[in-house]
Order: C-alpha cells, then sequence, then structure tokens
C-alpha cells in the first residue's frame, strides 16, 4: 500500500523492475531500520506487514481487470520471475505499506503510472474483494498510527518504528522516561479503537429499531439513511454493557439481552466494529423512544421487520434508505430482517 498526504493506494510491484535509485531508497532505510537510526523515517515510512506464504492467485496476479474500485491501481506482477522472499523457514510474496510524502523520487515513479488514481473513500473499502479490503486496513491503520505518533507521549523525545515498522521505540534511558519499564520498552502499541455497532430488535423479533443520525441528512435522492445504533466502547466497559449504553443514551429504549454477532476493522482511522444484536422486551415503558439524551439522532423509530425486508428487497419505504451492502451495520439489519440472531 502507498501512502502519500492522507491519500491511500494498493499497487503490486515487481521490485526488480524498479529504477535503481529507487531500490536504493528501501535498502538505505534496511539498513536505518536494522540501526534503529533516529532518522529512518525522514526520507520514506516502510512498515513490513508479513509474507503471503501460499503466494498470490494468478487471476489476481495477471489480469489487470479484475479488480475494481477507486484506490487500487494493478500493475502486472509476473512473480515466477523473481525469487519468494525468504525469512528463516518462511517464504512468500512480502507486503509492505510504504509512506511516499516526503519522497519526490518516489511520488514521481508513481506518477508514471497513467492509471494510478488515489484516493481516500471510505466507501471505496466496501467495493473491493475481502482479501483487498483486509490489506487496506491492516496497512492503513499502521500508517495512521505512525503518522500520530512521532514522539515519547512519556519523555517527548522523538521515537522510531522498529520492527519494520509495527514498535515505536524511545532511547531515553527507562529511569528517565515514566511509560517505559524493564517489562515494557514498547512506548506506544498500534491502536484499535472498539466501537459497539448494535442492531436492536423486540423480544418478538417483529420491530427493528434504527436511527437516522444527525451527520446523515438526506442526500441528493431525497432518502435518509436509517441505521443501526453505533458509538465508542468506555474504558472498563464489556461489549454487553456497552452494547446496552448505547442503545439508551441514542435512543432511550432499555435493551436487556445482547448477544455478539461478527466484527469489521473499519480504518478511518482504526476501529474496530463490533457487530451486536441488543433485545428490548417491550412492557409500555422499555421501547419509548427518548433522542433527547445525547441529541446523536435526527430520527429513531421502530420499523416493522416486513418493511425492512421490503426495502432489503429493493423496495421502497417512504424517503428511508439502508446502510450500503457489504458494510456491517447492513449486515446487522438484514439478519434482524430474516430472523437470523
Ligand atoms: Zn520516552
Amino acid at each position: 500500500m502507498i501512502q502519500r498526504d492522507g491519500k491511500y493506494g494498493l499497487l503490486n510491484l515487481q521490485l526488480n523492475t524498479l529504477p535503481s535509485q529507487l531500490v536504493q531508497i528501501f535498502h538505505d532505510w534496511s539498513v536505518k531500520n536494522s540501526k534503529k537510526a533516529i532518522d529512518l523515517r525522514d526520507d520514506v515510512t516502510l512498515v513490513f506487514l508479513g509474507l503471503d506464504e501460499d503466494g498470490l492467485d494468478e487471476q489476481y496476479l495477471f489480469n489487470d481487470n479484475s479488480l475494481s474500485g477507486s484506490f487500487i491501481y494493478p500493475t502486472s506482477y509476473k512473480l515466477k520471475e523473481y525469487p519468494p522472499f525468504k525469512y528463516n523457514k518462511f517464504q512468500g510474496t512480502p507486503y509492505y505499506a510504504v509512506d511516499v510524502t516526503h519522497s519526490q523520487e518516489l511520488q514521481t515513479y508513481l506518477s508514471s503510472f497513467e492509471d494510478v488514481k488515489i484516493v481516500n473513500n471510505m466507501m471505496s473499502i466496501l467495493t473491493v474483494s475481502k482479501n483487498e479490503s483486509s490489506l487496506f486496513a491492516y496497512s492503513k491503520m499502521y500508517m495512521d498510527w505512525l503518522m500520530r505518533n512521532k514522539f515519547c507521549p512519556g519523555c517527548g523525545q522523538q521515537v522510531i518504528p522498529v520492527d519494520a515498522g509495527t514498535r515505536l521505540l524511545c532511547q531515553t534511558p527507562k529511569e528517565e522516561c515514566p511509560v517505559k519499564s524493564s517489562a515494557v520498552s514498547n512506548v506506544c502499541f498500534p491502536r484499535t479503537d472498539p466501537v459497539i455497532i448494535v442492531g436492536a430488535v423486540s423480544s418478538d423479533g417483529k420491530k427493528i429499531l434504527l436511527g437516522n443520525n444527525q451527520r446523515h441528512p438526506a442526500g441528493p435522492n431525497g432518502k435518509r439513511m436509517f441505521s443501526c445504533i453505533a458509538g465508542f466502547m468506555e474504558p472498563g466497559e464489556t461489549i454487553e454493557e456497552s452494547t446496552l449504553r448505547e442503545i439508551w443514551e441514542e435512543t432511550g429504549c432499555s435493551a436487556r439481552e445482547v448477544k455478539i454477532a461478527a466484527s469489521q476493522p473499519w480504518p478511518f482511522p482504526a476501529n474496530l466494529m463490533i457487530g451486536c444484536f441488543g433485545i428490548v422486551h417491550f412492557d409500555g415503558v422499555n421501547e419509548i423512544i427518548n433522542t433527547e439524551l445525547d441529541n446523536e439522532l435526527a430520527d429513531c423509530r421502530w420499523f416493522d421487520a416486513d418493511d425492512i425486508k421490503t426495502l432489503l428487497n429493493g423496495g421502497e419505504l417512504e424517503d428511508i434508505s439502508l446502510p450500503m451492502e457489504g458494510s456491517i451495520a447492513y449486515e446487522l439489519i438484514k439478519s434482524l430482517a430474516l430472523g437470523k440472531y
């Protein structure tokens, strides 16, 4: 993955076709990395993401049309002409995330690709294959973390991304740096911020609770998106507690049971969406909607599960739309409408 000024792209390259001055850039980085040099990320920032021991499938490697999505741009890559990368007993195709913001040479080289289109679009992650979106999420979370962490939070010293970019090192002696100890030399691990996303449903399964967020007013087609309730977990909470709190905070409804369904990395910038179902037992009080507790929702309603099914099947319902297919919100709503939870 390539990063420049906060814009991202995925690219397959054959290392032995790179111009020699660019190979030199990677070589210099490698030497600085092994020395834990303080100026390691002055030119390029690299993160070694891992080895694909199975190799890439041939369709992915050779068919330029097999990929879609605005941040993906393939070039031909002939694995068989280049020996696999080896480390100890492991071998395969290496993957890197590269920040080229400070390397004019690499930027010029990348601009030589006519079909290059680097954009940073939240929705584009849902339009590519699972492997590609997974690779993008993995890369972007590391890059974003490195971009936001340049100094030690304990002593203010510049930190160095060692171990090929996945660990930040502060070189101040541990007696003088309050965040270092004999047990932990890493001053900061990459972030993953857990976010609860919940599809709430009545205990008989006939009503589904969805909200229209203040940030999502009607689009050009006049439709307003109704989606699941979502919010960041707070320190010390269990997933279940967080789910019950979020439902109550945003909608005023009181759920009693929580089922954990699935999760989805969402690298904007470092979220892990934890999908849950919240069961609300209607008793004349639990189901009463009140969006004024935190005013995050512009509107919130209990929908008939049958109406949601109609929407999922392409039908119309007033001015309402659902989240994009492939998002965890869509999958949760679909499961509720089909009674699969
Ligand atoms: Zn420090």
